[in-house]
């Protein structure tokens, strides 16, 4: 029996039901709904093109997914672990597909335009994987979108370390070498047979361990000191860091996404740099941090469950 999707509402309905109301969002929303979940699925081409290697087929996909508009793309293999409990998934490998969110959008946080910038990449994510999917049948072969948002069966972040994006920070998010932590993910899983890539070490998850940025800047109390003998381990063997969700989500729905972490964190240097080129920011955000909400900690584990944490 399938699994249902996740409960948005209910959730929601937990911290005193959704404070943030922006047109713009809503709309991203609303077309996410309305206009691409109904092109998720499609009819697969009766005849097969054939590729000259598993490394043919995953540049060939590369190349399609950039011009779809990715910023990154990676290929691996999907493991049970990947994926949400009661979920299948009708292959083997996933394409991950990242593009990144502007900078320049993130000078202040959080903020109406840091909420809108999320949700318009969600959006602009949704078209790439979209695109993706309708080429992968067209050539002949079943896949399935895997959204940046809402009731996804993959889950983005392991999918994203394989597939050699970058490393896990401190604030949960993955760090790309070049795109810093400010960039979202989704995915296309298939069954054609590709070529995978690489777990990445540039030392970023090491860099963790003696920058404290995010964890300073979080309004919530979310991020650790230190990292969990019990959230098991990250890519590179290390144990992860656990965020406290049940205190981040109650933040983060009354406070226009929060996003604090992200452009808080230091490796949006390269970030900056490249978002200098015609728009005047600054080099640091300006974080706004009106007091936490008390934490809510979420239902017994379903699907999407977080397991709650002992709080002293
Ligand atoms: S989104 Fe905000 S509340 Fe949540 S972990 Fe990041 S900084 Fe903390
Ligand atoms: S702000 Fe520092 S500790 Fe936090 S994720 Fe970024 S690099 Fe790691």
């Amino acid at each position: 029996m399938s699994v249902p999707a996740f409960a948005w509402d209910a959730w929601y309905a937990l911290v005193g039901g959704r404070t943030i109301h922006i047109d713009e969002v809503d709309r991203y929303l609303r077309q996410i709904r309305e206009e691409q979940q109904p092109r998720f699925d499609g009819p697969v081409a009766a005849e097969r093109t054939a590729f000259a290697s598993a490394d043919a087929a995953s540049a060939h996909l590369k190349a399609k997914a950039t011009a779809f508009g990715a910023d990154i793309v990676g290929v691996c293999e999907i493991e049970a672990s990947d994926v949400y409990g009661g979920r299948e998934i009708p292959g083997r490998f996933a394409i991950a597909v990242g593009q990144r969110m502007l900078w320049r959008e993130f000078q202040v946080v959080p903020s109406t335009r840091s909420a809108i910038e999320c949700l318009r990449v969600y959006f602009t994510l949704g078209e790439t994987v979209i695109a993706l999917g309708d080429h992968i049948r067209s050539l002949g072969y079943a896949c399935k979108i895997e959204h940046p948002i809402g009731d996804s069966d993959l889950l983005h972040v392991p999918i994203g370390l394989k597939a050699g994006f970058g490393e896990l920070g401190r604030h949960g998010s993955i760090i790309n070498p070049k795109l810093g932590p400010l960039f979202r993910m989704g995915s296309v899983a298939t069954s054609m047979e590709l070529a995978i890539d690489h777990p990445i070490d540039a030392g970023i998850a090491k860099f963790c361990d003696t920058c404290r940025a995010c964890r300073i800047y979080c309004p919530a109390d979310a991020i650790p000191d230190e990292r969990s003998k019990t959230a098991g381990k990250d890519h590179l063997g290390n144990d992860r860091y656990r965020v406290d969700t049940g205190r981040c989500f109650p933040y983060f729905a009354k406070h226009d996404y929060c996003s604090i972490c992200l452009p808080v964190c230091v490796y949006n240097h390269k970030e900056w740099a490249r978002d200098f080129d015609g728009f005047q920011t600054g080099l640091f955000p300006q974080v706004l941090m009106p007091a936490a909400p008390p934490p809510v900690d979420l239902p017994e584990p379903g699907r999407h469950g977080y397991e709650k944490l002992k709080r002293g």
